[in-house]
């Protein structure tokens, strides 16, 4: 598990310590998070099942990491790029910007550098 520096849990909000220690502590796989009771405490089941529906589109697609955070995120078959930055929390395809749930491309970047258990930082608060 790994430890919290006093300084960064005044910054963050109950909320966040709450997320931060448990996907970084308990590093379940994402699909067994998803449906535990813990996440469900968290985020409501909406947020559960769009981040599932976005889950299914990662087989489509391809990340490329390109330093900074920011990765390109390619579908296999079409080509198509979008591109996401992890710091700025955009992503070209605007659903993460919209709704404040990641989209299939950032679900796909935090996966290709093993980052998913990261996943849950990466909604919104509101
Ligand atoms: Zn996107």
């Amino acid at each position: 598990m790994d430890f919290v520096e006093v300084d960064d849990l005044k910054r963050l909000t109950v909320d966040r310590v709450a997320r931060f220690m448990m996907y970084r502590g308990y590093k379940l796989p994402i699909g067994v998070l998803y449906k535990g009771e813990r996440m469900s405490l968290l985020y409501g089941p909406r947020i559960v099942k769009i981040i599932e529906k976005n889950r299914k589109s990662l087989r489509y697609l391809h990340a490329t990491y390109s330093g900074d955070k920011r990765f390109e995120v390619r579908y296999i078959h079409s080509g198509h790029i979008n591109a996401v930055d992890l710091v700025a929390k955009t992503c070209s395809c605007r659903s993460w910007q919209l709704s404040g749930v990641p989209c299939g491309h950032v679900i796909c970047s935090l996966e290709s550098r093993g980052m998913s258990s990261d996943l849950m930082l990466y909604v919104s608060d509101c």
